[in-house]
């Protein structure tokens, strides 16, 4: 898809339809996120695609919420070619490993959602689960109608939390939010993984496989043991040696950290 970056949309020009929205705006994170723009924080630019007549947001709604609260008429945006049903189908996966995470309820809903659609259900389990973020036994479960509701509805974002569910010091903020730059980056890798392993011509016929294969998933470990997963306990986030410096530790250092000190 081709992809043009317009550092200043017009935010009045982009179409916000609920469509494209999985989940409701929580005005606490467009607070916060305003609150971050005023102290000149950078965010990613809102993903959207045209059809022509209209620029269809599929990413980034609180963005846009919070830029409007600041006074701000313009977005930076990505933008794409497709049409509204592109844009929902893209939203689908939006917040899957980046943003805010979904709670277990805002998955399910998006599964739900794009099972309920004729086209869409078309696609695999597999499919389906990379697209969203979630297992491939997930979309089966929810396929053959197995797995309860959780939620009715999609609940509202939480405030920001690290991975304890401690919530993040305003001053780390804007360094958890670098978190989603990792978790792309093992999109990446695990995109090209797949597009190896489901090749099915003789792309990678010279390919050693089993080579290829320990080594990008001992990449994947560099990047995932890179994430950042909760606020540091020793220094609380100010830095020290445990965090490198950067207020946070990994999801391993964490399960090494004493309970008592915790
Ligand atoms: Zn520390």
């Amino acid at each position: 898809m081709k992809t043009t970056l317009h550092e200043r949309f017009k935010i009045e020009d982009l179409t916000c339809d609920g469509k494209c929205q999985q989940r409701p705006l929580s005005q606490e994170v467009v607070d916060h996120y305003a609150a971050l723009m005023k102290e000149k924080v950078k965010f990613p630019p809102v993903e959207c695609v045209q059809d022509g007549e209209k620029t269809w947001v599929w990413d980034g709604f609180h963005r846009i919420a919070a830029r409007k609260k600041c006074g701000h008429k313009n977005i930076a945006a990505n933008v794409g070619l497709g049409s509204l049903k592109h844009a929902v189908f893209l939203s689908c996966g939006a917040n899957a490993t980046h943003g805010l995470r979904r709670s277990h309820g805002e998955v399910q809903y998006v599964v739900k959602k794009m099972l309920a659609d004729s086209e869409m259900a078309k696609m695999s389990n597999k499919e389906i689960a990379l697209h969203v973020g979630c297992s491939q036994q997930f979309v089966g479960r929810l396929r053959k109608g197995e797995e309860k509701p959780k939620d009715k509805t999609p609940t509202p974002e939480a405030p920001m939390e690290d991975g304890e569910g401690k919530k993040i010091p305003q001053k780390l903020a804007e360094n958890w939010l670098l978190k989603s730059v990792v978790e792309k980056r093992i999109r990446e890798v695990d995109g090209i993984k797949n597009s190896v392993e489901n090749c099915d011509n003789d792309t990678y016929a010279l390919l050693n496989k089993s080579g290829f294969k320990a080594t990008i998933l001992k990449i994947r470990d560099y990047f995932t043991n890179a994430l950042f997963y909760a606020v540091c306990p020793q220094c609380k986030g100010k830095g020290c040696e445990l965090c490198k410096g950067c207020g946070f530790i990994n999801e391993a250092t964490w399960r090494m950290v004493p309970k008592k000190s915790k």
